[in-house]
């Protein structure tokens, strides 16, 4: 029974160029009791590998949080498998807007404490006793409301690219900064404001609503499915899109573009520019936002040390790594003393 991969990305990457069929990005998640994660989680494994699907898939006891790739032809029979998990059946499934087909090249289902890294201890507050949920057409009328006080959940590398008008984005490295931040923030208005919120899909909104609700907030919104499910209501609906810029997502295409707003700035040079890359040299991999320009000049590195070292011969780069841990963790996402022109 195959439990794990057998390909490597780049194989992967071959299969999918030659197999030439369309495949979907989807994302959906769903807090629910798991007895067993692993058990399940090679449930999972085995059905969906059968599919081809591929993704990142977290798994715990609180319930599960899924990033995926499905080729478009087993979708149907990928869906009926989701109804047939009892919890899961007619789970919100959200569908990218941009469809990529190399938007994941793996199928890797890990069993987490946590679906979401929330820094929070569960066990201190009522989880279940949430924000009020609203659709786009409800979040449109509220974020209007001079009652209202709109906040990002995300952190700093996501909101720079793509926000709500009027959002106040904190400035994070990690969701529960923003928690505690935004708590001291808005510490005299938790009874007479409106505090609505939102990011990606919704998830994070899940425990933050809560916990503000435990904190003393007495009117607590959250957007239902995030950015994404916004995004297709606005556009089935007809209505106003008051999102501005990309929506930043979590696998190969980094970034959605949502409205044509640029509102982002090359890290090097300052122009106006929302691409997210990843520094060519591998021991550093800092993510990053850099014009074309800066691309070329630079070779696709976020440094003079780092293009230096991504120009010396493979083994060579090999030898200087060894014995460093190479980090690509929360903290090398977008901050950097290199980089200029990012605050
Ligand atoms: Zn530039
Ligand atoms: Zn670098």
């Amino acid at each position: 029974m195959q439990l794990y991969n057998t390909l490597s990305a780049k194989e992967r990457e071959a299969l999918i160029e030659e197999a030439g069929q369309e495949r979907l990005t989807i994302s959906f998640y769903k807090y629910a009791r798991i007895g067993n994660p692993s058990i399940f989680r090679n449930h999972l494994f085995i059905h969906w590998n059968e599919l081809d699907v591929l993704g990142r898939i977290y798994v715990a006891h609180e319930g599960i949080n899924a990033q995926l790739s499905v080729p478009a032809e087993n979708f149907g029979a990928f869906k009926a498998h989701l109804d047939s998990i009892s919890f899961l059946e007619n789970v919100r499934l959200n569908i990218a807007i941009e469809q990529d087909n190399k938007s994941f090249l793996k199928l890797k289902v890990k069993v987490r404490r946590k679906i979401v890294a929330d820094g929070l201890n569960d066990e201190t507050f009522d989880v279940t006793n949430k924000g009020v949920h609203v659709d786009a057409e409800k979040f449109n009328e509220l974020i209007e409301d001079s009652d209202t006080i709109l906040v990002d959940m995300r952190n700093h590398y996501e909101s720079e690219i793509g926000h709500f008008k009027n959002a106040i984005t904190p400035d994070v490295d990690t969701f529960r900064d923003s928690l505690d931040i935004i708590e001291k923030d808005l510490a005299a208005h938790k009874e007479d404001k409106k505090l609505v919120m939102y990011c990606t899909g919704g998830i994070r909104c899940e425990k933050a609503s809560a916990y503000y609700k435990h904190k003393g907030f007495k009117n607590v919104y959250q957007l239902e499915g995030g950015i994404i499910e916004y995004t297709r209501q606005v556009q089935n609906r007809n209505l106003e899109n008051k999102f501005l810029g990309k929506n930043f997502v979590f696998d190969h295409r980094r970034g959605e573009r949502i409205t044509n707003d640029v509102i982002a700035n090359c890290h090097q040079c300052g122009q106006a520019c929302d691409t997210h890359v990843n520094c060519a040299n591998e021991a550093c991999h800092l993510l990053f936002i850099q014009c074309e320009d800066c691309a070329k000049a630079m070779n696709n590195c976020c440094s003079v040390e780092c293009k230096e070292i991504h120009e010396l011969p493979y083994e060579e780069q090999k030898k200087l790594r060894k014995g460093k841990v190479v980090s690509n963790k929360i903290f090398k996402k977008g901050r950097s003393e290199v980089l200029k022109y990012k605050k």
